[in-house]
């Protein structure tokens, strides 16, 4: 059992005119087994969360606190958040040439468990998650995401998900750029992470639609860098058919 908090988290990007603040007091709670959304208008700082979470240094955190199992994951390193548990799927991943996908994992597989995976069986995991991502077996000889098309980013995410057995994901817009087909095929791919039950998701999105394959447990709205209303799986319901407009009109009138 697992559980990452963040409790009033605050946070300003730095910018060529200063400092400018985007999180405005964030509490969110996300536990092992659970799948929460995390919807919201464009710009309301749905990435900026994902990446304070990761430790990204152009994020400075003002205030509040993120923890996960209690130990203060503001105060790791990111190598250390990944290996507490914490997995973020990059929005715009970086390119590493030199580095085929097939030793980023397994360097990554090391590092989080610990150990290096015994070569045998380890070979036979890859292959399994790749063929269940439909991910041609070529593609582990590629370099670090070189040239990596849309979808293959997306099931390059979810194979690392399935292989690292993250404690929490962070999946910021796994949906964005996929088909219907790969959207449903990286789909699986998270809910066959999820359904050890061991893992918690918070999956961010713009569109409800990628929620047809992963059901949430609970939906937060995101407007104007907080959280402005929070339900269950009815309030995607509500959000595809009226948009944000009445949680960011609301947001405006209360600040
Ligand atoms: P979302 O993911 O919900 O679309 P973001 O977190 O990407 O929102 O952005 C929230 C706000 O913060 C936007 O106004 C955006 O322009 C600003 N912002 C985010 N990252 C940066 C950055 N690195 N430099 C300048 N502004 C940023
Ligand atoms: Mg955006
Ligand atoms: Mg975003």
């Amino acid at each position: 059992m697992s559980t990452l908090e963040i409790r009033g988290l605050r946070v300003s990007v730095d910018t060529e005119a200063g400092a400018k603040e985007i999180l405005r007091g964030v509490d969110l709670t996300v536990s092992s087994g659970q799948t929460h959304a995390i919807m919201g208008p464009n710009g309301s700082g749905k990435s900026t969360l994902a990446y304070s979470i990761a430790g990204h240094p152009k994020y400075t955190v003002t205030g509040g606190s993120v923890t996960l199992d209690g130990e203060d994951v503001l105060a790791m390193s990111v190598d250390e958040r990944a290996r507490a548990g914490l997995f973020l799927a990059m929005q715009y991943p970086v390119e590493v040439p030199g580095v085929s996908v097939s030793n980023f994992l397994r360097t990554a597989a090391t590092a989080t468990r610990g150990e290096a995976p015994a070569l045998r069986h380890w070979v036979k995991e890859v292959k399994e998650a790749m063929s269940g991502l439909q991910i041609d077996p070529s593609f582990a000889e590629r370099s670090l995401n070189e040239g990596f098309s849309g979808g293959e980013k997306k099931r390059h995410e979810i194979l690392q998900l399935e292989l690292l057995k993250p404690r929490v994901a962070i999946l910021d817009e796994t949906d964005s750029g996929l088909d219907i087909d790969a959207l449903k095929v990286v789909s699986e791919g998270v809910n066959r992470a999820k359904a050890g039950g061991e893992m918690g998701v918070l999956l961010i999105t713009h569109y409800t639609r990628i929620l047809r394959y992963i059901s949430p447990d609970f939906v937060h709205v995101f407007v104007d860098g907080r959280v402005a209303e929070e339900g269950g799986p009815e309030l995607a319901d509500e959000l595809e058919a009226n948009g944000y407009e009445r949680f960011v009109s609301r947001a405006g009138a209360g600040a």
